[in-house]
């Protein structure tokens, strides 16, 4: 029986500056003063205002919930180490040694 080995697609032409607007999610802003025009840094697009504006708003919003997680997270890490600090504390000292 033949072993069959799976291969990755790969795209065979290089990707054209089409592909890479189709696949951008322009999230690099670039404020052109002169005109007072939006554009994607990276595929060069020129973007809505509102279209920026709603992104960016919803990046905020994003990035906030993740601080809110990371602050919980903290809260009961230092809760865990104040329990166990104070186990620690309620042991004798021949308990504390390592094993
Ligand atoms: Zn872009």
């Amino acid at each position: 029986m033949r072993k069959v080995i799976p291969f990755g697609r790969r795209a065979v032409a290089p990707n054209t500056p089409r592909d890479v607007k189709a696949k951008c999610a322009h999230r690099n802003l670039r404020l052109v003063e002169h005109g007072g025009i939006v554009m994607c840094a990276d595929c060069h697009v020129t973007l809505s205002p509102f279209w920026a504006l709603s992104m960016l708003s919803e990046q905020y919003a994003l990035a906030m919930g993740h601080i809110h997680r990371l602050k919980s997270r903290i809260q009961l890490a230092d809760a865990r180490i104040l329990e166990l600090s104070r186990e620690l504390d309620a042991m004798s000292p021949g308990e504390k040694k390592p094993e």
